[in-house]
């Protein structure tokens, strides 16, 4: 017996003895994921992923990814998660590299179903099929629905994109259905019109979802508002600065949209000229005076800059910019920043992770859910198994 089990078999004796309290079974162990209510509305100065119920009438933001396309270990490509004290989680963009941020938060992925695209860039999309196979791997036992945009013609929209990737990984996805539950190997595709002014594309459970364009490099770039129990988050993926945005993001609890590199600090980080940067930075995105201008005009409870990578030089670079055309309530979001909303308060923190986070606990529904036969290889090249390994006896299924 472990020194630990001894304790709590200890530990228990004396609470059953003195305070008749219920004893600890003889097993127990902490399993770490069991999340508790916060004491007095006070949340611990770090949001440790799974160790806080949260409250009914909640919101709560995780930045999954702040960065650039070219990203770094501390700024992956473009993505948030959006839980609410209902119980429904969704997903906005999932740039490249934000999945390890995701699986580091040890979500329960039965409930992480839902992902929105705001366009079709890699650093917004790029984490797409990891999303799919490693949430249908960790817990998803039904579809991935996906939401997104159209195009200009239709092999620019999302539907062609989602077709297009199921095909690419066509290998992958036979290798792993009979293994794993064969709903969770479906995609449900949500193609809408980009120029859709301010129209619903979701509504279920009380919570309202809705686009407007974006301006941003070709037609087939949205924005997205999201309304639940009279609070608002908007979602601006990339744009310049425009009016839908400026109208349709009033009365945003969070207001987020991108605070690009200004040029100087773009042409330096790229090594471009200026004449590029500038382009890039104030034609095709928004630098951060232009994100000041547009929140001095929306005031949000919280402006939410995102996608640049905040090294100290870029970080006051971008600062003195936004700070030039507005002095509004602002949180410059870093990889996983979490940020709780009530009606009452908006609380900015920074979650701790485990390096090696397990994979979250699979629930009883998924273990259940109805799976096709396992896929293997054909005679000819199992045939040439070597016969000078034996794999141990396999045990029997429970
Ligand atoms: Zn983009
Ligand atoms: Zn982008």
């Amino acid at each position: 017996m472990s020194l630990f089990r001894k304790r709590g078999r200890l530990a228990a004796a004396f609470c059953v003895a003195i305070l008749a309290v219920p004893a600890l079974a003889e097993d127990f162990l902490p399993t770490g994921r069991e999340a508790v209510a916060l004491k007095d509305g006070t949340y611990p100065a770090s949001y440790f992923p799974n160790t806080e119920i949260l409250g009914a009438d909640e919101l709560r933001i995780t930045a999954l990814g702040t960065g650039m396309p070219n990203q770094t270990k501390s700024a992956v490509s473009i993505s948030f998660l959006v839980e609410l004290g209902n119980g429904d989680k969704f997903l906005f963009d999932i740039g490249s590299g934000s999945t390890g941020n995701l699986f580091s938060l040890r979500p329960d992925f039965s409930k992480i179903d839902k992902v929105f695209f705001s366009h079709l860039h890699v650093d917004h999309v790029g984490d797409f099929m990891g999303l799919h196979v490693g949430g249908w791997l960790s817990g998803r036992y039904t579809p991935l629905r996906v939401f997104g945009p159209t195009g200009s013609t239709p092999e620019l929209g999302t539907k062609s994109y989602v077709e297009n990737m199921q095909r690419a990984y066509a290998w992958d996805l036979q290798t792993r259905s009979g293994a794993l539950p064969d709903k969770g190997a479906e995609l449900e595709v949500n193609e809408f019109d980009f120029m859709q002014d301010n129209e619903i594309v979701y509504q279920e459970n009380d919570v309202t979802i809705r686009s407007w364009p974006a301006i941003h490099s070709l037609d087939g770039a949205v924005s997205y508002s999201l309304e639940w129990n009279d609070l608002k988050y908007v979602f601006g993926g990339d744009t310049y600065p425009n009016k839908w945005y400026v109208k349709h993001a009033v009365g945003a609890d969070i207001a987020s949209h991108e605070a690009f590199l200004p040029p100087k600090a773009l042409a330096a980080y790229f090594g471009w000229d200026m004449a590029q940067a500038t382009y890039v930075s104030t034609r095709i995105h928004s630098e951060p005076a232009a994100f000041g201008k547009v929140m001095s005009a929306v005031k949000p409870r919280m402006a939410l800059g995102y996608h640049s990578v905040l090294s100290p030089e870029n970080y006051q670079a971008i600062l003195e910019g936004i700070r030039s055309t507005y002095d509004g309530p602002l949180t410059l979001a870093r990889d996983l920043q979490v940020i709780n909303v009530t009606k009452d308060n908006i609380t900015v923190r920074e979650a701790t992770i485990d390096e090696y986070a397990l994979p979250p606990s699979v629930s009883q529904g998924y273990i259940d859910a109805p799976r096709s036969d396992d896929k293997s290889p054909s005679d000819k090249v199992e045939a040439g198994k070597w016969d000078g390994y034996t794999p141990p006896p396999m045990p029997d299924k429970k």
